[in-house]
């Protein structure tokens, strides 16, 4: 949401992409682009209505009056593991196209037995006018429900076997997905022509889009791996060995030497142990953990050990003086409540009252 009004600060239509995106998804099974049926409704030439509205400018300016049509690019989106990324892999996807009909040659019947479509005039596209008010009409074109777009259509006895008269059939192929290292999410693997086929059209491009599945252990940050790692208190101060199980199945141990201590959330990396790079993958990116401390449970010793655990970890700062007037408090537990939780007010109470450190001490004293 604050995306979006972002992007309305700047003055930039979100939808510019979306619509892009649509496009070329071929949701609508139509075979050809708006802008394609917009050349062919004015410019065309081919159909018997064609060229009628060819002075009209829209038709001949993009300049595909005279070369082939380019059908709509199949988009597909295929799921792959930080695995697949990190090792490569090849994924066979069946996917199931039309094809021009081998029968018929893609005409729909006999020579002749193609009639310009009666609903459309042969144009393809059906124009409805709504009045909105006076002197309002609001036009809205959309394909011809009759002939398809198609502007022709075959008399039901003559239409081809095999095809059924739709002059293409359709046929099922397996498309070999090559997933290279270092890959990413929202990658594109275009297969050029390998879209739906029409009589006529330039088929348009699979496009095969990679979507990152989520990992267990591993986030990724471009060709760098993040991990979250939980020690113990004990560990983060007197050293441990971690085993960390890589995308290609290696183990790394890791060992962190005593006396190096690890406070909560630090972060520390292992070079050369992220993602490949694409195309240069022997090059690769670094490995960060960020360490959680477990602390030990409340009351976990007696005192005599916490006075000996003092001693260890360098005996306590000078105790402040508290004054005279002080009032002593007591401090809760706030399991879970944030500001803004049901007791959040409780919170807010705490940051009026900046000497409530000093209570602490003056508790454990
Ligand atoms: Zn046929
Ligand atoms: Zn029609």
């Amino acid at each position: 949401m604050a995306d979006n009004k972002l992007y309305e600060a700047l003055g930039v239509s979100r939808g510019a992409s979306d619509s892009e995106i649509r496009r070329e998804g071929g949701d609508s099974g139509f075979g050809f682009g708006p802008e394609d049926l917009f050349g062919n409704f004015f410019g065309g030439g081919g159909g018997p209505f064609g060229g009628l509205f060819g002075g009209f400018g829209g038709g001949g300016m993009r300049g595909q009056r005279r070369g082939p049509r380019k059908g709509e690019n199949t988009i597909h989106r295929l799921k792959v593991t930080l695995e697949d990324l990190y090792n490569g892999k090849i994924s066979k996807l069946q996917l199931s196209r039309n094809t021009v009909c081998t029968a018929c040659g893609g005409k729909g019947g006999p020579a002749g037995a193609l009639q310009p479509c009666r609903t459309c005039n042969g144009r393809g596209i059906k124009i409805t006018v709504t009045q909105l008010g006076p002197g309002m009409v609001q036009q809205m074109q959309s394909r011809c429900p009759d002939c398809y777009g198609e502007g022709e259509v075959i008399n039901e006895r003559d239409r081809c076997q095999s095809c059924l008269g739709r002059k293409v059939t359709q046929q099922t192929k397996i498309l070999e997905v090559h997933v290279d290292k270092g890959m990413r999410d929202e990658q594109r693997i275009t297969f050029h022509g390998e879209g739906d086929q029409m009589p006529g059209v330039e088929p348009g491009d699979v496009i095969i889009v990679l979507q990152e599945k989520p990992h267990e252990t591993f986030q990724r940050n471009g060709s760098d791996l993040l991990m979250k790692y939980t020690v113990s208190l004990t560990e983060a101060l007197c050293g441990f060995s971690m085993v960390v199980k890589h995308l290609d199945g290696r183990n790394l141990c890791i060992k962190h030497p005593p006396g190096s201590v690890l406070e909560p959330g630090c972060v520390r990396g292992v070079l050369g142990e992220g993602m490949p790079m694409y195309k240069n993958p022997y090059e690769k990116g670094d490995l960060y953990i960020r360490f959680e401390i477990a602390f030990p449970e409340n009351y976990f010793t007696t005192e005599g050990k916490l006075k000996e655990l003092e001693k260890l970890l360098g005996g306590r700062p000078a105790p402040v003086p508290i004054p005279a007037e002080a009032e002593e408090v007591n401090m809760t537990e706030f399991e879970g409540q944030g500001p803004g939780g049901p007791r959040g007010h409780a919170y807010d109470e705490d940051d009026d009252h900046p000497h409530m450190g000093q209570h602490v001490q003056c508790a454990h004293q």
